[in-house]
């Protein structure tokens, strides 16, 4: 069987012309971090920031995502980010069902690809698509821990819900950040590496 690499499907995606996406952007925002990560985001889709720069979570959603990363030790460039949909919907539109289907093989396949053990899926297209639950409420099922594909899922509020919605103070921002913690103790909890173990490296 011949594996393809991340930079490999990457390429493949650049070009892609499956759905209807493709003839608004001016690229492909294909994601962005560690080809090895532990901890994968997945969010929705890029925006204005992340279309002209080709980088997912580079605006103000994205500022706030690489805060709440602060908050809990960890560096961005430590993680994977990707969005259900690689290619900016018309003016910020929600992603369409067959648009969400035409791209869910890139995103099945970097899962595969990197293999992160924890999964946070934020919002409702993510969560969704990631958990096979078309109707389901961010609301109702965030800060619960799901498993999916052998992979620990914890769904959160998307940081883009925040920014319009309580801002900084508000109960969602609250709830944001108990998540972060949980997925921090997560990852503190995942069993190391055996040569870690021996203090090999
Ligand atoms: N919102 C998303 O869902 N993804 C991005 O890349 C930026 C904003």
């Amino acid at each position: 069987m011949i594996v393809r690499t991340l930079d490999d499907v990457a390429r493949i995606a650049a070009t892609c012309t499956r759905c209807r996406l493709s003839a608004g952007r001016t690229q492909v925002v294909f994601g962005v971090g560690s080809p090895t990560a532990d901890l994968m985001f997945i969010g929705e889709g890029p925006g204005y920031h992340e279309d002209k720069q080709g980088i997912p979570f580079v605006g103000a959603a994205g500022q706030l995502l690489t805060t709440l990363l602060s908050e809990i030790g960890i560096d961005r460039g430590d993680v994977y980010i990707a969005n259900v949909v690689k290619c900016r919907p018309p003016g910020n539109r929600d992603p369409l069902p067959d648009e969400i289907e035409s791209c869910r093989p890139y995103l099945l396949e970097q899962v595969a690809t990197i293999d992160p053990r924890v999964v946070v899926t934020l919002g409702n297209f993510a969560t969704r698509v990631i958990l096979e639950r078309p109707s389901l409420s961010i609301s109702r099922v965030r800060g619960q821990r799901f498993t999916w594909d052998g992979r620990l899922v914890i769904p959160t509020f998307h940081p883009a819900a925040i920014l319009h919605g309580g801002g900084a103070a508000s109960s969602q921002m609250a709830a944001v950040r108990q998540d972060f913690a949980s997925l921090r103790q997560a990852l503190d909890e995942l069993p190391q590496p055996v040569e870690e173990q021996l203090g090999l490296f």
